[in-house]
């Protein structure tokens, strides 16, 4: 049986496995065996993971991106349109009268 407690590091043949990496699904030792994205991949794995040039993975993070870059830009103009909005929407009392005469209460 291939159980994890009987196997060898690939690398070093005298050192007793610790886990195996499920890319290549080799057994490794505890210095050969790496954390990457929360999954446990042997330093052969881990290069070859860095390495790929375009993953489906970061395309997924670089749309995830750009769709909250759309999002920000739209939400910023939808807010300033709002504030143009009310300020064209203001009476004109408003701009005639100086603020400082209160004219919600000596209106003409
Ligand atoms: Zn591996
Ligand atoms: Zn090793």
């Amino acid at each position: 049986m291939r159980t994890l407690a009987n196997q060898r590091c690939f690398n070093h043949a005298a050192r007793e496995a610790a886990a195996r990496c499920p890319e290549c699904s080799r057994f490794f030792c505890r210095e050969c065996i790496t954390e990457h994205e929360d999954r446990v991949v042997c330093a052969a794995c881990l290069k070859k993971l860095a390495q790929a040039p375009f993953t489906r993975r970061r395309a997924v993070a670089g749309l995830m991106r750009f769709v909250q870059c759309t999002f920000g830009i739209l939400l910023a103009w939808f807010f300033f349109f709002l504030i143009g909005e009310s300020l064209a929407r203001l009476p004109d009392w408003f701009h005639e009268n100086a603020l400082w005469q209160i004219p919600w209460v000596e209106r003409k």
